[in-house]
């Protein structure tokens, strides 16, 4: 057997070519290594849409994070409030963040369960007049809920606030086209739905945005103007850049292209998906969310009541029939992940559903139902 496949949110298996892209040293300061550089924004911001010029993409060394962060600090001025939206671990982080930046903001937590929803973030915008930005999780890696982006989007819009966006775990795949929907500024990463390995992410925001970031962040090496100023200048990172990832993510663009790109591989993701929820469902095993909000990008499934279950155990059964699994990442209910991304196909996605039907067998588990308690508390949360 090969490699075992990462049915994890990133990294995330990668094809073989774009693995071989890694193969070559660049120089950073090369012309070569420039135009690849170039050409990556370029086919970035096709696929976010912008065929105005009014949108700009500047990529940020380190992990998404580091261009979250980046992208917070560099657009909420001294003078901003901002409302968070949170509905898991990553929403979290943005705020957690903008405690360690200093910036004014104000959240609405919905748990781990439901989508901030239009209505709320309207009514929350005309109670509070100072807010001035609004950050909204796309895809909600740590449950894998799906959030109302366009919904949000037109509420911030006609409020006449400004929309940053993580859509790390979503750009390539979901929709997030700048001639369907008004944000200021978006962030991915290389590692998620365009399928290249860690390294960078990469901020998509509205020119005007970045002109007026000048000054605003906390930090020489996550400031967003500064990398964009440069990049403008010398066509360089300002600092040494992860060369081999950004080879690699060129051939993953390609092979993006080639299948057709975001709608195509919606499509094969969200198969993943109804495969793979399909299978377990049969195996007994219950989603956290309701397929209203399931995402194609990664399920979380409650953890068995079975007395025989451990999630230690199941792990490395799955390992060793080739699948890395995810543990959860919820605060309340004991739960794990599957990923539905990376390259992979409904194929893989019925080894998956056959590895685990032997993993519980082997584990003398006979029904993969949650307690009792967690559907209830699903329930309630939800209604
Ligand atoms: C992956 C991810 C991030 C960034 O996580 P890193 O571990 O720093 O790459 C941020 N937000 C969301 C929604 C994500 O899925």
């Amino acid at each position: 057997m090969g490699e075992p496949y990462l049915l994890t949110p990133g990294p995330l298996t990668t094809a073989f070519e774009v693995k071989e892209a890694m193969l070559k040293d660049w120089g950073s300061w090369d012309g070569d290594f420039r135009a690849m550089t170039a050409a990556l924004c370029q086919k970035l911001l096709a696929i976010a849409g912008d065929d105005g010029g009014e949108f700009d993409c500047v990529p940020m060394q380190g992990s998404g994070t580091f261009a979250v962060e980046a992208m917070l600090g560099s657009f909420l001025g001294h003078d901003s409030r901002t409302l968070v939206l949170v509905n898991g671990a990553y929403g979290k982080r943005i705020v957690e963040t903008l405690h360690y930046l200093g910036r004014d903001h104000v959240v609405i937590d919905k748990g781990d369960y439901m989508p901030p929803r239009g209505d709320e973030v309207a009514a929350a915008l005309s109670a509070d007049p100072a807010i001035t930005h609004v950050v909204l999780v796309h895809c909600e890696t740590s449950s894998g809920i799906l959030n109302p982006v366009k919904e949000i989007s037109e509420v911030v819009a006609a409020a006449g606030r400004k929309l940053l966006i993580d859509s790390m775990s979503a750009f390539g795949a979901l929709p997030l086209d700048v001639r369907d929907l008004r944000y200021e500024a978006m962030v991915s990463s290389a590692n998620k739905c365009i399928e290249g390995v860690p390294g960078f992410g990469f901020i998509i925001a509205r020119i005007a945005e970045l002109e007026a970031a000048k000054g605003n962040s906390h930090s020489l090496s996550l400031d967003v103007h500064a990398q964009w100023a440069n990049f403008k200048k010398t066509g360089q990172w300002r600092f040494t850049p992860p060369t081999h990832a950004v080879a690699a993510f060129m051939k993953a663009l390609e092979l993006h292209a080639e299948e057709g790109g975001a709608p195509a591989r919606l499509a094969r993701y969200e198969r993943n998906r109804d495969v793979m929820v399909a299978g377990m469902r049969d195996l007994g095993f219950e989603t956290l969310l309701k397929d209203r909000w399931l995402s194609p990008i990664i399920v979380t499934f409650f953890t068995p009541a079975h007395p025989n279950f451990s999630f230690p155990r199941f792990y490395d059964l799955m390992k060793a029939r080739g699948f890395i699994i995810y543990p959860g990442k919820l605060t309340v209910v004991d739960s794990f992940r599957v990923g539905c991304i990376g390259r992979l196909d409904e194929h893989v996605m019925r080894q998956v559903v056959n590895a685990a039907r032997e993993s519980l067998e082997e584990m003398n588990v006979d029904s993969a139902c949650p307690p009792e308690e967690a559907l209830k508390e699903r329930a309630r949360l939800a209604a």
